[in-house]
C-alpha cells in the first residue's frame, strides 16, 4: 500500500518545527510579523481540524540577541544562560500571537532523557495528550538550559520527530530556509536536483544529506533525514519546506514546492516492535474474555477487565498480557506500578481514585503501548462481537 500527498488540511495532527533562523533576526530580535502570520496559518488549521503541536527554536538565538552576546561560538554555560533569557521570551511572544485568535498555549521543554526512558517519556505524553484535550497548543524545545554537551538532542529536527511519535501526529512539517531535499547541496552543485517525493529513505538518501548547516541552527540536512527515519517508521509523513516567506503552512497548501516523505506503509511502530521484542517482561496481566475482545478490537487494557496481576514490576516496564488457557495474547508498557495494578485490577475505572489515592490513568495498558503478540487467526475473541464495558 502506497501513501500519497495530500493537503495539510486533512491531517489529524501536524507538529512544526521551526528553525531559529526564521523566528529570530540576530540584530533585530524576534521576527513578530512572521510569527503572527504563522499563528494565523496554526489557527486556520485549527479551525478545519487539525490538532497542532510546535516545537519552536530560538531561545538561543534569541537569547544572545537580548544579552548582546558576540557572534560566534558559545561556551556551555553561556549558551545556558541564552537559552533561560530567550525561551521565556519565545514562549511569551508565542502564547500573545497566538491569543490572537483566543488560542490558548503550553510550554514545554524536554531533555533526552524525557523521550528516552520509557517512564519519563510516558509522563512526557500524558501532559501532551491533556493539553491536546483541553485545547491548548503545546510550544515545545528542549531544556537548553540545563541539557549538557553529552546529553542533549541539541537539534530540534530529531527533537520534533520524536514528539511527533510521542504524540501519534501524522506529519512532521519542518520549516527551514531550505525548501527540501537536493540530490547534492545545492549552493554548491549546480547539477543538483530536487526531490518532491521520497517513498524511503535509502543509503542513497542518506547520502545526498550532506553535513551543511546554518549559523544559528543547529541541524542541517543530515538531522532532518535523521528525524525523517523516526517520523516515517513509526507512520508519520514528514515534509521538508522553506519558512522563509510570510504564511509558510498556507504557502505549503497552495503548492509551494517542498519534499515529502511517505510514511512507512507498514503501521507497527518502532516502538511496538520495541516492546513486542523485549526478552523478558517484568510481569504479567491475565484478563477475562472480554477484555481479550477489546483487546483485539485495538482498544485499551482498562482495570476492569483484568482478572489477576503477577510479578513486580514498574509503570514504563514491558509486562505480558495473558488471556484464557494462559496464552500470551499481547505485550505492553504497564501503566501502573504491580503493587497499584493489584489494587485496581477488576475494578471500574471511576473507582481508581478513591482505591489509589490518587487519579490515576484509565487505562492499565493504553492501546499506543499494546501490541498484540498471538496471530489474530488464533485469538479467541477475534470473531465475537465487542463489549461495550471495554469501549
Ligand atoms: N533548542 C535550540 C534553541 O531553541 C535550537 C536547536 C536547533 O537549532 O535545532 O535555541
Amino acid at each position: 500500500m502506497t501513501v500519497d500527498r495530500k493537503l495539510l488540511s486533512t491531517y489529524r495532527r501536524i507538529v512544526i518545527k521551526i528553525g531559529s533562523a526564521l523566528l529570530v533576526d540576530r540584530s533585530t530580535g524576534l521576527k513578530k510579523a512572521w510569527l503572527d502570520a504563522i499563528c494565523d496559518d496554526i489557527a486556520a488549521l485549527r479551525s478545519k481540524g487539525v490538532e497542532v503541536l510546535v516545537v519552536s527554536s530560538g531561545a538561543i538565538a534569541l537569547g544572545r540577541t537580548v544579552l548582546s552576546m558576540p557572534k560566534g561560538a558559545l561556551k556551555l554555560e553561556e549558551s545556558q544562560a541564552a537559552a533561560a533569557v530567550g525561551q521565556i521570551a519565545l514562549a511569551r511572544h508565542w502564547s500573545e500571537s497566538l491569543s490572537r485568535h483566543d488560542i490558548v498555549a503550553g510550554q514545554i521543554l524536554l531533555t533526552l532523557g524525557d523521550t528516552e526512558e520509557r517512564r519519563r517519556y510516558l509522563n512526557a505524553r500524558a501532559t501532551l495528550q491533556q493539553l491536546s484535550k483541553i485545547g491548548a497548543i503545546p510550544i515545545i524545545n528542549e531544556n537548553d538550559t540545563v541539557a549538557t554537551t553529552e546529553i542533549r538532542y541539541g537539534d530540534n529536527d530529531r527533537l520534533a520527530a520524536r514528539v511527533a511519535t510521542m504524540a501519534g501526529a501524522d506529519l512532521l512539517v519542518l520549516l527551514s530556509d531550505i525548501d527540501g531535499l537536493y540530490t547534492a547541496p545545492p549552493h554548491i552543485d549546480p547539477a543538483a536536483h530536487f526531490l518532491e517525493t521520497i517513498h524511503e529513505i535509502t543509503p542513497d538518501i542518506e547520502a545526498m544529506a550532506g553535513g551543511a548547516a546554518s549559523e544559528l541552527s543547529r541541524g542541517g540536512m543530515r538531522t532532518k533525514i535523521d528525524a525523517g527515519k523516526i517520523a516515517t517508521g513509526a507512520g508519520c509523513a514528514m515534509i521538508i519546506a522553506s519558512g522563509k516567506m510570510v504564511n509558510p503552512l498556507s504557502a505549503i497548501e497552495n503548492g509551494a514546492r517542498h519534499s515529502w516523505f511517505a510514511p512507512s506503509s507498514m503501521p507497527v511502530t518502532a516502538r511496538k516492535t520495541w516492546i513486542a521484542g523485549q526478552l523478558q517482561p517484568a510481569g504479567a496481566i491475565h484478563v477475562d474474555a472480554g477484555a481479550e475482545i477489546a483487546l483485539s478490537a485495538g482498544k485499551s487494557l482498562l482495570p476492569a477487565g483484568v482478572r489477576s496481576v503477577t510479578g513486580q514490576f514498574s509503570r514504563g516496564d514491558t509486562i505480558a498480557v495473558i488471556g484464557g488457557e494462559g496464552r500470551e495474547i499481547a505485550r505492553g508498557l504497564a501503566g501502573y506500578d504491580a503493587e497499584d495494578a493489584r489494587k485496581i485490577a477488576g475494578r471500574k475505572s471511576a473507582e481508581i481514585a478513591e482505591i489509589l489515592g490518587y487519579a490515576g490513568r484509565t487505562a492499565m495498558i493504553h492501546r499506543d503501548d499494546l501490541v498484540m503478540t498471538e496471530p489474530a487467526h488464533k485469538r479467541q475473541g477475534g470473531r465475537l462481537k465487542e463489549d461495550a464495558a471495554h469501549a
